[in-house]
């Protein structure tokens, strides 16, 4: 993923509209980009951060991008646990559905 299309995606992050593949790819980029970043940074002070000063609450900007990016990594990593849980139960499942028919023979 490059600078442009991880910006446009900035937005969408921040509101929780990212998943799969795309999720995992502009997570990979703000990691390693400085300005994408400060990019994610300035959305998540404009959309989120104002709601949390008008509430009257202490905000900390960087700490709390922190930690939604651990948090969606987290998600990424589950997500694909799940996938292979799932096909392995298959594979179980099939494996276990041959041998009845097979022994019912
Ligand atoms: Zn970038």
């Amino acid at each position: 993923m490059d600078c442009k299309e991880a910006e446009q995606l900035v937005e969408k992050y921040i509101k929780g509209d990212l998943e799969g593949k795309q999720l995992k790819n502009f997570i990979a980029h703000v990691k390693v980009c400085r300005n994408c970043f400060e990019e994610l940074e300035i959305h998540y002070v404009i959309l989120e951060g104002l709601q949390q000063l008008e509430s009257g609450a202490t905000i900390h900007i960087g700490r709390e991008i922190s930690g939604r990016l651990l948090q969606s990594e987290r998600m990424i990593r589950n997500n694909y646990l799940f996938h292979i849980y799932y096909i392995l139960i298959q594979a179980v499942a099939y494996f276990l559905l041959f041998l009845i028919l097979f022994l019912a023979v």
